[in-house]
């Protein structure tokens, strides 16, 4: 079978390896979609992790279980997810699935972008969903995706009628729109430097947009708020200086959410008196877990988020190293996929 190996990230190949061979408990999927996912092209994210056939955004079909699976049966349609809690350490026991050990060392053979997937025991019983007949396998690569931003939002107090600052309009900049949208924020202000995304966050529901090329992030949020800034600002982009940046957004009592990493060695510096006589929270979250997953399949279930809005690239496996490229390259683009013959 097809795989795609990467090993630095300008040096993706198309490998062939063997097709996996289920254990008792396992089993094997056929690969339809994998989605590219804004950490994969986080450089220095990806290749300390290389070489690693990438892609955690899989969905497929059911090829064959193991003898002593129950959970599904071939020919199902699924999600799968990649990593997956014991879900009964401490950690899963107050839901902090991504804190779990099993959840860190559990994974998916050899990873999504494959045209075979072997689903070890606690991937499956743990985090794969058998989707609806409804959705489209393209849909179902959004779920990872979404999970993250339901997950990050769960971890707000967000209440119906806040503003919410999005910096970042990549696709989970957009997911974060459509959700904050369906969730009850008041006024979603959107920010970005890239016409194609500013227009796609107001056709998705954004309230306003502020082109951070042309005003600064909080001058632009001064004006359209009256000085009144944002209960919540979710900040995307992956860097200590857009961090800063988010924090000085916060109205006082609300909340600074940090949805991606810093670069590695980089320091924040805050006033933590800003922080202290404003009430302000930093929350930040990673990853997802198998409540958030539930959540976004019942989402996209519900068309709020949708491969129709959020694809806009299409690739067979072979021209992977172009998927990549898309993605990290930030401009007229949203989602890309690799889809399976
Ligand atoms: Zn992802
Ligand atoms: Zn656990």
């Amino acid at each position: 079978m097809k795989t795609a190996r990467l090993y630095s990230f300008d040096d993706i190949r198309i490998e062939d390896m063997p097709v996996p061979e289920p254990g008792p408990h396992d089993a094997l999927v056929r690969t339809r979609a994998c989605g590219i996912c804004s950490g994969d092209v986080m450089p220095w994210y990806i290749e300390k992790k290389a070489p690693l056939v990438i892609g955690h955004e899989p969905a497929g079909i059911v090829a064959a279980t193991g003898e002593n699976v129950t959970s599904c049966k071939k020919g199902d349609r699924v999600f799968v997810h990649h990593h997956a809690p014991c879900t009964a350490c401490r950690y899963c026991r107050r839901r902090d699935f991504v804190q779990c050990d099993t959840w860190k060392t559990s994974r998916i053979i050899p990873g999504g972008i494959a045209e075979y997937i072997l689903v070890p025991s606690v991937n499956l019983q743990n985090d794969t969903i058998i989707i609806p007949d409804t959705m489209s396998f393209e849909d179902a690569t959004l779920i990872e995706p979404a999970a993250c931003v339901v997950k990050g939002l769960r971890r707000t107090r967000m209440k119906s009628g806040d503003t919410v600052l999005v910096i970042g309009l990549g696709v989970m900049g957009m997911i974060h729109v459509l959700l904050l949208k369906r969730y009850g924020a008041g006024r979603v202000i959107a920010a970005d430097r890239v016409p194609y995304r500013m227009d796609k966050a107001l056709e998705f529901g954004a309230d306003a947009v502020i082109d951070v090329k042309t005003t600064g992030l909080r001058q632009g949020l001064r004006d359209l708020t009256g000085g009144e800034m944002a209960e919540l600002v979710v900040v995307g982009p992956n860097g200590a200086e857009v961090m800063g940046q988010g924090i000085e957004c916060v109205r006082p009592g609300g909340q600074v959410l940090f949805f991606t990493p810093a670069k590695p060695g980089e320091q924040l510096t805050v006033d933590p008196n800003h922080l202290y006589f404003r009430d302000i929270d930093i929350i930040t979250s990673y990853s997802c877990g198998p409540n958030d997953t539930t959540d976004a399949c019942d989402l996209i279930d519900q068309k709020v988020v949708s491969a129709d809005k959020l694809v806009t690239h299409r690739f067979p496996i072979e021209r992977t190293g172009e998927a990549f490229r898309i993605t990290a390259q930030a401009g007229e683009s949203l989602k890309s996929l690799i889809v399976f013959e």
